[in-house]
């Protein structure tokens, strides 16, 4: 089995955790401050926790996105999301939610946020429809 980077993760670098979950900053941040919430157990995705477990989640989605405004007060939005599946672009399969916070001038024209995961496709009032 192939290792996981969460399953195998250094201890010195989780910064919050409960009974289910842990949180890191992301190694490779999309902007600083790019924090993920991490299952304890090794869970493919966010789909396969129980309705329970998924709500307690974004409890700690709320947690973190208070904590960040609290830390950085240059933080003036958040991308929140979920890659679920290697098609859809999971590179680790175990299963995370990352808060990436975002601010004022991070991009030129950050306008449709998440459309972005396909290139081309994000600001939809550009399209040719
Ligand atoms: P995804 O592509 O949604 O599976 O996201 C995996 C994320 O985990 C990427 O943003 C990586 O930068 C991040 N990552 C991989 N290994 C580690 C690690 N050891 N500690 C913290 N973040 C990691
Ligand atoms: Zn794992």
């Amino acid at each position: 089995m192939k290792t996981c980077a969460f399953c195998n993760i250094n201890k010195k670098r989780i910064i919050a955790e409960d009974d289910n979950f842990f949180v890191v900053k992301d190694i490779y941040p999309v902007t600083d401050l790019h924090t993920l919430i991490i299952t304890k157990k090794h869970i493919q995705s966010f789909f396969d926790l129980d309705i329970k477990k998924q709500k307690l989640c974004i409890d700690v989605v709320n947690d973190q996105r208070k904590k960040l405004l609290l830390d950085d007060s240059t933080i003036t939005g958040f991308n929140v999301g979920i890659n679920i599946g290697k098609d859809a672009g999971q590179t680790v399969e175990h299963c995370h939610i990352h808060i990436i916070p975002r601010r004022k001038g991070d991009m030129n024209n950050p306008k449709g946020g998440v459309r972005g995961v396909i290139p081309g496709k994000q600001n939809y009032e550009m399209l040719d429809l």
